[in-house]
C-alpha cells in the first residue's frame, strides 16, 4: 500500500484514475479513446461543461465570474493577469508571503508598477504577514492562499474594497470560502483539482478590457470567454481529469463535506506534530497550512533516519522542499485519513524508541 503525500503533481481519487483509464481505451461507449476525439466535437464538448457547471456549483460561483481552462499552469498566470488587468501606469499591491508570489511579483513588475505591502521573508515566509494596509488606489491585491512550499495558508479573506486576485493551486476546493469576494482566482490543476497541464482562472468580467495594452490573442482572457476555452485546442486530457475530480468531489458531498475531513487530518498530524518534542513544526501556529504540514527535526541524521522508516511503510513524497529541509506532508482532498493515521503512528513509535 502507497501513502502518496506529494506536494504536486499529487494524490488524486482512485475512482477518477479508474474512470479515466477506462476512457483511454473506450470514452463513453464511443469506441474512441478520450485521446483521440476532437475537441470541437459534442463528445468534449460535453465534458467542457460538466467540469465549467460542476465547478460553478461547488463553489456558488454568481453570473459575473467566468470560469476557464488554460494552458501554461499557475506560472504563466503570473504574468498573464497583469498583462489582462494592469495597465503601464497603474498599480498592483502584492503579498510577499512564500516562493510562489515572489515569482508573482517579478513577472507583474514587467506590466505595471508594483507595490508590495507586506513580506514575510525575514523568517523564511513561517508565517502570514499582518497588520499591513492594502492601498486604496490599486488595480487589485494579490496574494497566495496556500503556500505549498512553506506550509502557511491564510484563514481569512483580507477586508478591502481593492478586487482580490488569488493563486489557490493548492487549496482550491478544499474549504468553503466566498468565493464571489474575489474578482480572480488561477489554479493549477495538478494539487487539488486534477493532472497537471491545465488551470483553472475564474475571473469576473467587469476586471477584463482596461489596459488599453494589445494581447497577444491566446493571452487574452476576454478571446478566451469569447470562445469558451476552445480558442485553441486544449488539454483535452487534463479538462477531462479534472471533470471527473470535480464529479467526485460533488459525490462526496461537496467542498464543505471534504472541508470537514480535511480539518481532521490536518489536526491529527499536527496534534501528533505538537505533542512529540523530536519533531518541530516550523510555521507559526495560527497560520498553519492544512494542506501542506511542514516541519523538521534537530539533527540531520535523525532525519534521514525518519525518512527511511516512512519510506519502508510506503509513504511517498514526504521529504521536505530544498528552501526549507525536513518533510512536508500535502493532505489533499483525496488523500485518506488511514494514511495520516498511519504517518503519525510511525512518528510515534519513532519517538519512542528515540526517547
Ligand atoms: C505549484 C504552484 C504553482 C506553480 O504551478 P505550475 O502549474 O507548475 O506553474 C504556483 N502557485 C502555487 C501556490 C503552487 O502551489
Amino acid at each position: 500500500m502507497v501513502h502518496n503525500f506529494n506536494s504536486g503533481p499529487s494524490v488524486l481519487p482512485k475512482e477518477v484514475f479508474e474512470e479515466a483509464s477506462r476512457a483511454i481505451l473506450d470514452f463513453n461507449g464511443t469506441g474512441l479513446s478520450i485521446l483521440e476525439i476532437g475537441h470541437r466535437t459534442s463528445l468534449f464538448q460535453g465534458v467542457l461543461d460538466e467540469a465549467i457547471n460542476t465547478a460553478r456549483e461547488l463553489m456558488k460561483l454568481d453570473a459575473e465570474h467566468e470560469i476557464l481552462f488554460l494552458h501554461g499552469g499557475a506560472s504563466t498566470q503570473f504574468f498573464q493577469i497583469p498583462m489582462n488587468l494592469l495597465a503601464d501606469k497603474g498599480m498592483a499591491a502584492y503579498l510577499d508571503c512564500g516562493t510562489w508570489g515572489k515569482k508573482a511579483i517579478k513577472e507583474a513588475k514587467l506590466y505595471g508598477q508594483v507595490e508590495v505591502v507586506a513580506s514575510s521573508k525575514d523568517r523564511n515566509y513561517c508565517y502570514i504577514p499582518k497588520g499591513y494596509a492594502i492601498p486604496a488606489g490599486a488595480t487589485y491585491f494579490h496574494y497566495t492562499t496556500n503556500n505549498t512550499i512553506e506550509g502557511t495558508q491564510m484563514h481569512s479573506i483580507p477586508e478591502t474594497s481593492v478586487p482580490l486576485v488569488a493563486d489557490m493551486s493548492s487549496d482550491i476546493l478544499s474549504r468553503e470560502m466566498d468565493f464571489n469576494k474575489f474578482a480572480l482566482i488561477y489554479a493549477g490543476a495538478q494539487k487539488n483539482m486534477g493532472a497537471a497541464g491545465v488551470n483553472m482562472v475564474i475571473v469576473r468580467k467587469d476586471m477584463l478590457g482596461k489596459t488599453g495594452r494589445p494581447l497577444p490573442t491566446m493571452m487574452d482572457y476576454q478571446e478566451h470567454i469569447a470562445n469558451g476555452s476552445l480558442l485553441n485546442t486544449p488539454p483535452v486530457f487534463a479538462v477531462y481529469v479534472c471533470m471527473l475530480t470535480l464529479r467526485w468531489l460533488k459525490q462526496q458531498g461537496g467542498v464543505g463535506a471534504i472541508e470537514k475531513i480535511n480539518e481532521k487530518k490536518a489536526a491529527l498530524l499536527y496534534d501528533t506534530l505538537d505533542s512529540l518534542p523530536i519533531f518541530r513544526p516550523t510555521v507559526d501556529k495560527e497560520d498553519r497550512s492544512l494542506m501542506n504540514v511542514v516541519w523538521v527535526m534537530d539533527e540531520p541524521e535523525l532525519e534521514k533516519e525518519f525518512l527511511a522508516v516512512c519510506k519502508e511503510n510506503g509513504m511517498v513524497g514526504i521529504k521536505g522542499h530544498r528552501s526549507v529541509g525536513g518533510f512536508r506532508a500535502s493532505l489533499y482532498n483525496a488523500l485518506h485519513m488511514e494514511s495520516v493515521e498511519l504517518l503519525t503512528e510511525l512518528m510515534k513509535e519513532f519517538a519512542l524508541k528515540k526517547a
